[in-house]
């Protein structure tokens, strides 16, 4: 959600005109350094195995799971929405005996079931904010209780939006997207890595590109910088001013930021008749899920309030996905977007366009 087609912060966009640099120029080795640097600040972690994999979040996924799970593994996955759905579907392919702990969709899971699914899994993966329903789900008491297990969680909607403490909560494995709460473009998937789960890498991943043990060494002059592929200079130059942006403003800030912007606009919403689909314990601030409502005006259709809403006022508006596709909308608010200012337009914007 934003005025007009994109709109990030202008240090990001600044970065992004940048003149390049090659990749191998100490100048970008040392920004590159910094970013990681940067990463384990906002993702609360002292885990040198730190830095953006030159890919989409779906690329820090697969990263998590190719790297740590080996055929016959038992893992557990907690499953309340599409990328949970995802988490399953990449560990199968792996040859994973999955064993799934679902809640319906727009709930939380329950950590005690997710600890109790598996006598001993090897790992117990989970997101911690489902984009597809804009639930929350607690990650701290499956830390605590994890046991053996490698804990494994999805960051790419909560990283810079919401509280995040990798070792705080013991998690072993973390992967987010440069493009949701921390204002940058799409194409950069954080990830980080402790030393326990290091210890039980797959050798020999069946994939080359996301080797962790080779991507080590891309990124980390320690190990001897090694040549593994051309890294996206200018996405990690974005990225290095998105995360400087967030962290000047502080991590606590931005939280709050997200929160009073996320009340505001579900304030608003509930205000105008309308009913939310998360519970208000775990109701992301950076997405809300809200039902459709069931008075639209005959002939109009969901789709064609969103379309209102961008063709009149530049404002996008995600639809429902899976069981809540024609039935929901999912409104991000993350990152540069989060702006009371830009609430405050699309409540009035919702307003006028359902009252047509
Ligand atoms: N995980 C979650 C929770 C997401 O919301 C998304 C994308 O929205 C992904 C993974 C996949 O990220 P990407 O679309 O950048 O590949």
């Amino acid at each position: 959600m934003g005025p007009g087609p994109s709109n990030p912060y202008p240090e990001v966009t600044a970065a992004l005109c940048r003149p390049m640099l090659g990749h191998l120029d100490p100048e970008f080795l040392a920004l590159l350094d910094e970013t990681c640097e940067r990463l384990r600040l906002v993702f609360r972690t002292g885990n040198a195995l730190t830095f953006p994999v030159s890919a989409t979040g779906s690329g820090g996924m697969e990263a998590a799971f190719v790297n740590f799970v080996r055929p016959g593994d038992p893992v557990v996955i907690g499953v309340n929405g599409l990328f949970g759905a995802r988490m399953c579907e990449t560990a199968r392919r792996l040859g994973a005996e999955v064993v799934t702990v679902e809640a319906p969709w727009g709930e939380p899971l329950d950590p005690e079931a997710v600890l109790a699914a598996h006598d001993s899994p090897a790992i117990i993966a989970l997101v911690h904010a489902e984009t597809s329903t804009g639930v929350r789900n607690e990650i701290g008491p499956i830390g605590n209780g994890k046991r053996d297990a490698l804990l494994l969680v999805d960051m790419v909607t909560s990283l810079g939006g919401i509280d995040v403490d990798v070792d705080g909560w013991n998690v072993d494995v973390a992967y987010s997207g440069s493009q949701k709460c921390l204002g940058v473009p799409p194409g950069l998937a954080p990830i980080t890595v402790g030393d326990r789960a290091r210890q039980r890498l797959v050798e020999r991943p069946s994939s080359w590109y996301f080797d962790l043990g080779l991507l080590s060494r891309y990124v980390d002059a320690r190990e001897g910088r090694a040549y593994h592929h051309t890294a996206p200079v200018s996405m990690i130059y974005a990225l290095h001013a998105g995360l400087g942006t967030l962290l000047e403003e502080g991590l606590e800030s931005s939280w709050a930021r997200h929160q009073s912007c996320g009340r505001l606009l579900q304030d608003g919403l509930v205000s105008m008749g309308m009913r939310l689909v998360a519970p208000v314990e775990h109701r992301l601030p950076q997405l809300t899920t809200v039902w459709v409502p069931d008075d639209l005006v005959p002939g109009c259709e969901e789709a064609d309030v969103r379309r209102m809403l961008l063709d009149d006022f530049g404002i996008e508006i995600g639809a429902g996905v899976g069981p809540l596709a024609g039935k929901a909308w999912r409104i991000g608010c993350m990152g540069h977007t989060a702006r009371r200012r830009n609430v405050t337009l699309l409540l009035a914007a919702l307003g006028e366009v359902l009252s047509r």
